[in-house]
């Protein structure tokens, strides 16, 4: 049985896709979703040598070696164009992921991929704005909660409309802010709090979303409680940009 985090990200894989999952660590995600029948086949791309052995021991052991191709690479070096229609990235910080991709698609290896799934441990705005940049549009998000860890889970397809579908979706109008507040939101601001909070996840927000957002505030404090008491000007300034960023934050909450 697959963790919550893992069980959420094959819930969004498409069933029937073929999958490359990129740092795939013990393989688990890939033996999943093809020992279930969801997904015909898949790869697994590693590009450490100690992981890229425990996955291709979990495949063996899985009695899927025909199925699931363990290989040993960087990135999106490792998929052949037009192999795989989904591409998962999990487990790893968001500017990562949107470095992974970035080469994949400058290689050409995003071409014929018509899906990702991703699950940046931090910096999730990061991949929304990668996303937005190349053509992908953002289609659902997941935030939950294991082993006192949260986490996101983004689910993005390749779209003609994707321009007019991301504009949509991160209108400085979709910000949820009082009209008597005393805190000042620019519409660029507005934009970037949406890539920030995930703009499905701000829309309908759970209490895991909450969860999150309170730790990530009281973590912001104690950071600006360490900059204001190091005396430095400049620290002292940077504090000052991250108290109004906590304010608009708390507005928006
Ligand atoms: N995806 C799994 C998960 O979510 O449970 C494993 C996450 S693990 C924290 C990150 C894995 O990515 C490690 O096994 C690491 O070796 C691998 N990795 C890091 N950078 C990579 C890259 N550029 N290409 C392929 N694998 C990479």
């Amino acid at each position: 049985k697959l963790s919550h985090r893992l069980g959420t990200i094959a819930e969004l894989v498409q069933s029937g896709a073929r999958v490359a999952d990129i740092g795939s660590d013990h393989a688990l995600l890939p033996v999943y979703l093809v020992s279930t029948g969801k997904c015909p086949t898949a790869v697994a791309g590693e590009l450490n040598q100690g992981p890229f052995e425990a996955a291709r021991k979990q495949v063996r052991e899985a009695g899927l070696s025909q199925k699931v191709d363990v290989r040993k690479g960087n990135g999106l070096a490792v998929v052949t164009p037009g192999e795989t229609d989904t591409i998962t990235i999990a487990g790893m910080g968001g500017h990562l992921i949107a470095s992974i991709l970035e080469e994949g698609r400058v290689a050409g290896k995003l071409e014929h991929v018509s899906e990702l799934v991703l699950q940046p441990n931090v910096g999730e705005d990061a991949v929304r704005h990668w996303l937005t940049e190349h053509g992908w549009s953002l289609m659902e998000e997941r935030i939950l909660e294991e082993d006192g860890k949260i986490y996101e889970v983004l689910r993005a397809i390749r779209s003609e409309e994707a321009a007019l579908h991301n504009n949509e979706l991160y209108q400085p109008s979709r910000l949820p802010v009082q009209s008597n507040s005393e805190v000042s939101i620019s519409s660029e601001e507005a934009v970037e709090l949406l890539y920030r909070f995930g703009p499905y996840l701000l829309v309908e927000p759970t209490d895991v979303f909450y969860l999150k957002w309170d730790s990530e505030l009281r973590k912001m404090d104690r950071i600006c409680g360490q900059m204001e008491q190091s005396g430095a000007e400049e620290a002292i300034t940077r504090a000052k940009q991250f108290r109004h960023e906590m304010a608009q934050i708390e507005e928006v909450l």
